[in-house]
């Protein structure tokens, strides 16, 4: 598949290769992973293949930087002081989605939008949002326990799957008594009674 939408200023082999370029072979794998259950989902749900495609391989694109960098980014470009409280896991979206649009010239909102949400959701989420944050997690790699529930889920519907994924999560956190950022708890008051 190349790109025909315009979405990215050059092939999907060379932003293939600028991602290769930024992370390890093991998280590399993952994205790859990510970026065809993205498009399945599309087909499946009729959403734009070519941004599942795009969302898929850039979403964890600025991972593996430095804690240092994004604390000077929040700094410098004004994001939300209260994400200082928080760690990668966060940041690699919300402020990854600064990093993609500058250094790989993708500008598109709703490509940039699914990135910032694909780690904490939100109430309001477009299909491309709900799919990226699905991959994401029932991508064939991922083994952890609930997740032939959450593909289960995610079969009948994406609804059905974010609402799992959102419960499963917070259930996670709770657990390793980890921080919760608020937008993760609003995510999931808004879904799990929808
Ligand atoms: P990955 O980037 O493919 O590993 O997956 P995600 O982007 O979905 O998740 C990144 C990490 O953020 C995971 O370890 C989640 O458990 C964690 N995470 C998600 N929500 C929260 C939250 O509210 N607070 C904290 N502390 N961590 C969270
Ligand atoms: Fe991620
Ligand atoms: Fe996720
Ligand atoms: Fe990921």
């Amino acid at each position: 598949l190349d790109y025909q939408l315009g979405l990215v200023p050059y092939s999907r082999t060379t932003l293939v290769n600028k991602i290769k370029a930024q992370l390890s072979d093991h998280r590399f794998q993952h994205v790859l992973r990510v970026e065809q259950t993205a498009i399945d989902l599309a087909e499946h749900y009729g959403a734009d293949v070519e941004r599942a495609s795009i969302a898929g391989l850039v979403h964890d694109y600025a991972k593996q930087r430095p804690d240092a960098e994004y604390r000077q980014l929040i700094q410098q470009e004004k994001f939300d002081p209260d994400l200082l409280n928080y760690g990668n896991g966060i940041w690699h979206g919300v402020v990854g989605a600064y990093l993609i649009e500058k250094e790989l010239q993708i500008h598109d909102a709703a490509i940039l939008n699914a990135v910032r949400r694909h780690t904490i959701g939100a109430p309001e989420m477009t299909t491309l949002d709900q799919i990226l944050f699905v991959a994401d997690f029932i991508e064939p790699g991922r083994d952890f326990p609930g997740v032939e529930a959450a593909r289960e889920a995610a079969d009948e519907s994406l609804a059905a799957g974010v609402r799992y994924e959102v419960a499963n999560t917070l259930q996670f956190l709770l657990a390793r008594q980890q921080k919760i950022y608020p937008k993760t708890i609003a995510t999931y008051n808004a879904w799990v009674a929808k």
